[in-house]
């Protein structure tokens, strides 16, 4: 159960636009590229590392891909190479032209299990020889992995509201798991929504639960904001004084309480 108050709080720092936060993020990128599909995958698949180098590398990998080129021996993101980007890109192609969309790949693998949805998916994208590139970009659920950046894809592209895309409607926003990074990990165990002290995809399944009490149609709402508390520094590693005063969530938080 969460808090008395806390839901309240939690839908008001969700509604409350910062125009800081996509000028961050990569999904301010996505936003304006001509696909905005292809550009959401490799975003959110690149999304480890800086919020600066990830801008980096998927404005590099969007102006390839929307210039019809290869990404090659030139491009390298973290130890992602732009041979694995274009392997995977490969994938995605096959995967449309034989289903018809992404979303129809992604619900040839659908049994009302998110996580099952997640794993196919992910394995259908690796291919049958995935090398390390590929196994690292794509996570599964089976494996215990927390699957950050594959549940961040799945929020832009399903939920259609606040900054995200909305570009697959057949999926129900009210399925998705929160895409725990450090920053929303940290905040949701300050915040009581986990117990779990490292993330996993139980903890996804947890904090989750925890925040279908503040919205059950669609829990993922909260992501961009709980990140960005960290991202722009708003939320230190260690509590300070000077930041945690003005801090909306303070009242619930285990540094504080
Ligand atoms: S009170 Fe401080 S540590 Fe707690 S969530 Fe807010 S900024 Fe972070």
């Amino acid at each position: 159960m969460l808090p008395p108050g806390l839901a309240d709080r939690l839908r008001a720092l969700a509604d409350r636009p910062d125009p800081r936060r996509l000028d961050r993020d990569p999904l301010g990128l996505v936003r304006q590229a001509r696909d905005k599909e292809t550009s959401a995958l490799l975003g959110a698949l690149l999304a480890f590392g800086s919020a600066r180098s990830i801008r980096r590398s998927l404005a590099i990998a969007i102006e390839a891909v929307e210039a019809g080129r290869p990404l090659g021996r030139g491009f390298r993101h973290r130890w992602i190479t732009g041979r694995d980007i274009d392997r995977l890109l490969d994938r995605v192609r096959e995967a449309r032209a034989r289903h018809g969309s992404l979303e129809d790949f992604f619900l040839r693998g659908d049994d009302g299990d998110l996580g099952h949805a997640l794993d196919r998916f992910a394995g259908g994208l690796r291919g049958p020889r995935p090398g390390r590139g590929l196994r690292f970009l794509l996570p599964r659920p089976g494996d215990g992995s927390a699957c950050k950046r594959p549940l961040l894809f799945l929020r832009w592209v399903v939920r259609n509201g606040g900054e995200d895309l909305g570009l697959w409607r057949r999926v129900d926003p009210a399925r998705l798991l929160v895409p725990l990074d450090t920053h929303v990990h940290r905040i949701a165990y300050g915040l009581g929504l986990t117990s779990r002290k490292t993330p996993s995809w139980k903890t996804a399944l947890e904090v989750t639960a925890s925040l279908r009490e503040a919205d059950a149609r669609d829990p993922a709402r909260f992501d961009f904001a709980l990140a960005h508390l960290g991202i722009l520094g708003d939320c230190p590693r260690s509590p300070l004084p000077s930041k945690c005063a003005p801090c909306p969530l303070r009242p619930w938080c285990r540094a504080w309480r």
